[in-house]
């Protein structure tokens, strides 16, 4: 089987955005692949955060992907910084990477605005450390949303020189999106972000999402209930396509745009739709929160054994290859 390999970063929890984006399509593709997930924490102390909680959204994290169907036996989900080779493996990366190509990528752009006063290196060498999380594992198939697609392309391109100057070693790599690879957030300005605060959360309750979800914008041109609304201007429009199913996304079109149905009853369909979804993943999670806590925990540890030992070949036949080899190891 070809390998998959994707991460998400425990900075906050996960959304609407991720599950749609990206999480749907490592729960579908986890049986048809050999399934790395990480839980990206060498990428999230990249931005301010804080130390004392980092080891509980971590844990939260996993035990969300695992509530969402992330399969304990299919899929290896581990914690990265429990494994050394993707930190080692940067390095040796960062010194075939230009500086130029990396100044340029649009992520680093975002989030240097985003935290102008605390950019700092290891935000700048982001994608050369996602580079060396997926070609760690020799990554094929990298599922991601719209705004990874750049990263995962730079990483084919670090595969290409590694390969070339030093022998063939790295597959080119492919990122997989799904039908909805950019969810936008509430405000309906930017996409769902986990850092910006502009989600709806898999685990929050029905209560707290209504309270998100009825004062959200909507077709700015519907003022009145009987002005006709166009679905295609509304970022509720752009939620139903998530979760409601075809016959019933025709009647609110259909209804929105004759002024049949107001915005409020839209956005109780889309709310009614969406819980049939997260029900069940908060459901799970309650369960692998509390009686299940363990297991979790274990499996976690285990995992990161077991890709602590692939990590460690990949090392040596890159340092082997790059002349990080001692003379008198060769020679014994
Ligand atoms: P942060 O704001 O900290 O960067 P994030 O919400 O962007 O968090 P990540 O951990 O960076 O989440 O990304 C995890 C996965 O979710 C990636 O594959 C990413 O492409 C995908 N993703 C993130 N946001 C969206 C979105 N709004 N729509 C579709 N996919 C998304
Ligand atoms: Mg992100």
């Amino acid at each position: 089987m070809k390998v998959l390999f994707t991460g998400i970063q425990p900075t906050g929890d996960i959304h609407l955005g991720n599950y749609f984006g990206a999480v749907a399509n490592w729960v579908r593709l986890q049986g048809d692949y050999t399934s790395y997930i990480s839980v990206v924490d060498l990428h999230a102390v990249t931005i301010p955060y804080e130390p004392a909680e980092m080891p509980g959204k971590v844990r939260e994290l996993a035990t969300t992907l695992y509530a969402c169907g992330i399969d304990m036996e299919r899929t290896t989900l581990f914690v990265q910084s429990e494994v050394p080779g993707h930190a080692d493996l940067t390095w040796l990366f960062n010194s075939i990477t230009p500086l130029g190509e990396l100044e340029r990528m649009t992520q680093f752009k975002d989030k240097r605005d985003q935290f102008r006063a605390t950019v700092n290196v290891g935000l700048l060498d982001y994608p050369v450390l996602q580079a060396a999380d997926i070609l760690l594992y020799k990554g094929e198939v990298v599922p991601v949303g719209e705004d990874q697609v750049q990263h995962v392309e730079f990483t084919r391109e670090v595969a290409r020189h590694f390969n070339s100057r030093y022998g063939d070693t790295f597959p080119e790599c492919q990122a997989l999106l799904t039908s909805t690879p950019r969810v936008m957030g509430l405000d309906g300005d930017a996409k769902m972000s986990k850092s910006k605060g502009n989600t709806i959360g898999v685990l929050e309750t029905p209560d707290q999402i209504w309270a998100k979800v009825a004062p959200a914008k909507t077709d700015p041109a519907r003022v009145r209930r009987s002005d006709p609304g166009t679905p295609e201007k509304c970022n509720i429009w752009s939620y139903h396509k998530l979760v409601t199913p075809e016959p019933e996304l025709k009647l609110i079109h259909d209804g929105c745009t004759t002024a049949g149905i107001g915005c409020i009853d839209c956005k109780k369909r889309f709310h009614a739709n969406l819980m049939k979804t997260l029900d069940p993943i908060r459901a799970r999670y309650a369960e692998l929160a509390g009686d299940r806590r363990g297991e979790v925990e274990a499996r976690l540890e285990a995992n990161a054994a077991r890709c602590r030992a692939v990590a460690a070949e990949t090392m040596l036949e890159v340092k082997g290859k790059m002349g990080l080899k001692k003379v008198w190891k060769i020679q014994s």
